[in-house]
């Protein structure tokens, strides 16, 4: 067998919601609905780190983005980044169709869409150094599993 060579990456919460605010949680593990689409188009799934579980851990308090915006959260994030690029990199030199990238609409930190979150903007401004260009898509700040639909359009 060989592979479809197409993947997406999403945000880490998409797969693991115990990475969340305690209390946010939205889903009993992952977003089932949302990755079931995915593996259905037999597109493979990379789950991106959790910024603000690396940052400040499992217990902590909920900040807005210009509370999170210091130079040592975004330098978190830009190293963060970096592994994450230099893969982007190799997969498209190798063939690969990057799909696109799964955000978490409203997040401080994974935002992609709206006021964007800072891992994302360092993320971006990695991707646009080495010309990777994705499509982006966030979950809807509403969004609960089996409470709400959601459709990923960039597949
Ligand atoms: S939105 Fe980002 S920072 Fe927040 S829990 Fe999900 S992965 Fe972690």
């Amino acid at each position: 067998m060989t592979s479809n060579k197409k993947i997406i990456y999403v945000a880490h919460c998409v797969l693991n919601q115990n990475s969340v605010l305690n209390g946010w949680e939205r889903a009993k593990g992952g977003f089932n609905k949302i990755l079931k689409q995915i593996l259905a188009e037999d597109i493979a799934i990379i789950q991106l780190p959790c910024p603000e579980f690396t940052y400040l851990g499992e217990d902590r308090q909920p900040m807005t983005k210009e509370e999170y915006d210091t130079t040592q959260y975004r330098q978190l994030c830009l190293e963060l980044s970096r592994p994450i690029v230099t893969q982007m990199k190799i997969y498209q030199e190798n063939g690969y169709e990057l799909k696109g990238l799964v955000g978490i609409g409203d997040s401080p930190t994974c935002d992609t869409l709206g006021k964007k979150g800072i891992f994302m903007e360092e993320l971006y401004a990695l991707m646009s150094e080495n010309s990777i260009s994705l499509s982006w898509v966030d979950i809807p700040p509403d969004y609960v599993e089996n409470e709400t639909d959601f459709i990923i359009s960039i597949l």
